[in-house]
């Protein structure tokens, strides 16, 4: 009886930051950005021919392809797009890591890396975050099957310099790297200046509109590599679902990376409120590590960042907390806007004054 329950894939899937159906919720778990997308991105989606989505879109997205390629200074022939930067990667894993060999990652780092490395049977082996969460360059000499690096890391919010990045290629001219950039225009040089190079044909680099530019909601991803990399991904995608880029994603997306004067804009005000988000949290006794993303990480000597968290949640104040080996007295915060900022550090003060 139920024989087929023997044949069910047992997984245990990553699980996001929690959403709220409630208006009145501050939500700062997710790394969503708090402002709106462009207003050019916004009027795109006014505008868009609803009667056109009867058809499929355009399989090679070009017209988005084309934007991203202007506007980090690559060939078109070197974009892939997805369905999210999470598409991209799982898409990336399976096109890349199949030597049999362990990939690379750091201990602390986005937990969907080994979530896929599961779902895909690809092992993989985790480095050390050195004392000072940081990652050292030197332990990806090792051989491997591969590289995966985000930058700034997640959730510790550290970045690091183009010199790191190109250490990192340098040890690695066997395997692919990949360096996933979700968080990398809020503070750090992207990779992507070493695409063109024939020299790092063996590197991919991925990024996100879910947080920079305000469409988390839409899902697009893309990626960045050589054209031979960017070959075997479509390859790889089209073996699987032709279709990840929606038409109206195609629009609204084009319209955003064509704004530059906009992304500039929320990326810098969203640095200037994280300055204060930072100081604001060091004044109160905290441990801040300095931050190249759109969240700060953060920890206290003595009070207990688990119950903090429950605290927050039940004066909806939604932050993230990891009960993961070395981090479990840290929480994660999304940096809001300048309200939704005092509204947590109100919220904090509540609580230190409570527990001192
Ligand atoms: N990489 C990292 C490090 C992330 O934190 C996230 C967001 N959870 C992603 C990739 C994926 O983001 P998205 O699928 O929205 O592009």
């Amino acid at each position: 009886m139920n024989e087929w329950k023997k044949n069910l894939r047992k997984i245990k899937p990553y699980v996001p930051g929690e959403q709220s159906k409630d208006k009145d919720v501050v939500k700062l778990n997710a790394n969503e950005n708090p402002y709106p997308p462009s207003p050019k991105a916004i009027e795109a989606i006014k505008s868009f021919d609803a009667e056109g989505l009867k058809k499929y879109p355009p399989s090679d997205a070009a017209q988005l392809k084309t934007a991203i390629a202007k506007h980090y200074g690559v060939g078109v022939e070197n974009v892939f797009l997805g369905n999210g930067s999470d598409d991209v990667l799982a898409l990336a894993f399976q096109a890349f890591f199949n030597g049999g060999r362990a990939i690379a990652f750091p201990d602390i780092t986005y937990s969907f890396y080994p979530v896929w490395c599961e779902m895909f049977k690809i092992p993989y082996r985790t480095y050390r975050l050195g004392e000072d969460f940081r990652i050292n360059p030197e332990d990806y000499r090792e051989e491997n099957g591969g590289v995966v690096i985000p930058n700034p890391n997640a959730p510790t919010s550290i970045g690091e310099g183009v010199d790191f990045i190109e250490k990192i290629l340098d040890y690695n001219r066997d395997s692919v790297v990949i360096i996933d950039e979700a968080y990398a225009d809020f503070g750090v040089q992207s990779a992507a200046l070493f695409v063109n190079e024939d020299k790092y044909n063996n590197l991919l680099v991925t990024g996100t509109f879910s947080k920079s530019r305000s469409l988390a909601g839409l899902r697009i991803g893309f990626a960045l590599g050589s054209a031979e990399l960017i070959s075997v991904l479509e390859a790889v995608k089209n073996s699987y679902n032709s279709y990840t880029i929606d038409s109206l994603s195609i629009a609204a997306g084009t319209a955003s990376v064509e704004d530059n004067e906009y992304f500039r804009e929320v990326i810098d005000k969203i640095i200037k409120t994280r300055t204060r988000l930072t100081e604001a949290l060091r004044a109160l006794g905290f441990t801040v590590f300095d931050s190249s993303a759109n969240f700060v990480f953060a920890t206290h000597d003595t009070l207990n960042m688990r119950d903090m968290f429950e605290y927050l949640k039940t004066k909806k104040v939604f932050i993230r907390y990891f009960n993961l080996p070395r981090i479990d007295n840290f929480v994660r915060i999304t940096v809001g806007t300048d309200e939704e900022i005092d509204i947590l550090l109100r919220e904090i003060i509540n609580y230190t004054e409570e527990k001192i």
